[in-house]
């Protein structure tokens, strides 16, 4: 048994990321998001639970990990889920990290991560928030904490002196075109690095949508299974929509001289190399011999 495996995006051949490991302290997600793809691989997915022995495997692991390697934490959960708040099985693996040299990159929506800032000050790391929406935070993602209160972690972690990075991600067409160009303006000076993506769809992750928010039925249905087009087993907004949503945002980047990284968007777009903002993480050696 092995908890730290190689990433593998669900086979998509549309990643960009860097080689990494992935972890997942936990099975499944109590953050409950609608549009979650994890749901459609995962069996229970949002009934939560501990991986087990994580602790004893985890040790393992990293003893066996080569030197350097980065570490996403996490891909197909979240690390800092409702029920890390009473396991602390995060903060188990971050105490692991003392001493060694690896980097890590945290994906969350929760602002419980700067309850680890402490540790997480002494590592090479850098965080990612996910804020997909203000107004419908409650509806799409409805077992996380507001969206507000991510925006207000992510300011917190910036001031911890951590790199923060803030994931649009996925954008919904129609619901928060606009809205994701407004969050973009509010954390342009907060954050170190964007990552954006338009929504893609399952059959199953559609018809979540729709029974939460009906009124989209018909022009999802349209855009996505009429004129879009299927990669990899989802389904994609047609190539020219995905540049129509993406490009304001990316020129709103761009002219304030920040980075930013788009997933699986199959579009020439993108920076290279700069993806899930990883190479933000900063070796803490070269800092000190250097300061
Ligand atoms: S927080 Fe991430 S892993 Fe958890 S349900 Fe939402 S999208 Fe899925």
């Amino acid at each position: 048994m092995t908890y730290l495996r190689p990433f593998d995006p669900w086979g998509s051949r549309l990643c960009l990321c860097p080689p990494k490991y992935s972890l997942q302290p936990y099975t499944g997600c109590g953050h409950s998001c609608l549009y979650c793809y994890a749901q459609v691989y995962i069996k229970d997915f949002y009934n939560p639970r501990p991986k087990k022995d994580f602790a004893k495997v985890v040790e393992r692991d990293l003893a066996q990990l080569p030197s350097g390697s980065l570490i996403s934490l996490s891909n197909s959960s979240d690390p800092y889920q409702p029920l890390e708040g009473k396991l602390r099985l995060t903060r188990s693996f971050l105490e692991m990290l003392s001493g060694k040299s690896v980097r890590l990159l945290i994906i969350t929506k929760s602002p419980l991560v700067l309850r680890d800032v402490d540790i997480l000050k002494d590592l090479e790391c850098a965080v990612s928030l996910t804020i997909t929406t203000k107004s419908l935070d409650k509806v799409l993602e409805p077992g996380a904490y507001r969206a507000e209160e991510r925006i207000n972690a992510l300011k917190d972690l910036k001031q911890a002196g951590i790199p923060v990075i803030a994931r649009i991600d996925p954008v919904f067409p129609i619901l928060t075109e606009d809205e994701a160009k407004e969050l973009v303006k509010e954390l342009i000076d907060v954050v170190d690095h964007f990552v954006f993506s338009t929504l893609k769809l399952k059959k199953q992750i559609f018809r979540r949508l729709v029974s939460a928010i009906p009124k989209i039925e018909k022009d999802y249905k349209k855009l996505y299974f009429e004129k879009g087009e299927c990669i990899n087993g989802s389904w994609y907004l047609p190539y020219e929509l995905r540049i129509k949503l993406l490009l304001p945002l990316i020129e709103m980047v761009k002219g304030a001289r920040k980075s930013f990284g788009l997933c699986r968007e199959g579009l020439d777009l993108a920076e290279k190399g700069k993806c899930d903002g990883s190479f933000l993480i900063k070796s803490k050696a070269f800092h000190v011999e250097h300061q």
